[in-house]
């Protein structure tokens, strides 16, 4: 099993590892900070610095067939390393953090928008959830406004651990329709932000709900019959 730095401290940006394999499809590192695509989060990109100083451009990072393995995609034309080298580790901060803000405002946009969520997905720019309701009952002002009243309430996430019987007996935590926490690891991580919101997440948020600064409903579209699509981007 690989170290998921990032699962600990979602703020590093830098670190080294050791390359324990070089696939046709992704470099294979025994830790990293970079997050593999999942959950409607984006995999990160950045760079990994061989002792020589060469540079070796990350496009994409993604999960490896093996359960916990991370594939860190080289951008087309980039050397490979050696099994066994040393390479420093930095990803695209600017780029993660928006979408550490971002996706920590789903959370509460999923508070605030009381339906089941039937989709949703994280760009650096712009996010959105998918809602199982009647287009009458979204109003993109009030969502704002309410969004905006939580995030001015400054609360501290947290990173939550339970075991898959706990969440078993407490189905109500699940809000997602289609997306159910991964099960058979023996636990599964939750965030929570207390007095707000408490569901199963294993992506990557910001340390205060403050950090996310504000944001915006940009677009409200129905998408399908259980497909009602509120789109937002930061405010800052
Ligand atoms: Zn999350």
């Amino acid at each position: 099993m690989i170290d998921l730095l990032f699962r600990d401290d979602a703020y590093l940006k830098s670190a080294t590892a050791r390359v324990i394999g070089v696939h046709e499809h992704g470099i294979e590192l025994d830790r990293t900070i970079f997050y593999p695509m999942g959950g409607g989060q984006p995999g990160d990109s950045g760079i990994l610095i061989r002792d020589s100083g060469e540079r070796i451009e990350i496009a994409d990072t993604r999960k490896g067939e093996l359960h916990g393995s991370v594939y860190h995609v080289p951008a087309p034309g980039m050397p490979r390393p050696q099994a066994g080298e040393l390479v420093s580790l930095e990803i695209d901060w600017v780029r993660r953090y928006s979408l550490m803000r971002l996706h920590t405002a789903l959370h509460l946009l999923s508070c605030v928008v009381v339906a089941p969520v039937s989709g949703g997905n994280i760009g650096p720019d712009k996010a959105r959830l998918d809602f199982d309701i009647d287009m009458s009952l979204l109003d993109a002002e009030r969502i704002t406004r309410e969004t905006n009243t939580l995030i001015a309430s400054g609360v501290a996430t947290e990173t939550v651990w339970i075991t898959d019987e706990e969440l078993e007996a407490q189905p109500e935590l699940v809000k997602t329709m289609s997306v159910q926490p991964p099960r058979g690891a023996g636990r599964v991580r939750l965030l929570r932000i207390p007095g707000i919101d408490l569901q199963p997440c294993g992506g990557t948020h910001v340390g205060n709900i403050a950090e996310i600064g504000g944001i915006r409903v940009t677009r409200i579209r129905n998408e399908g019959k259980r497909n009602k699509r509120v789109e937002i981007v930061l405010a800052s």
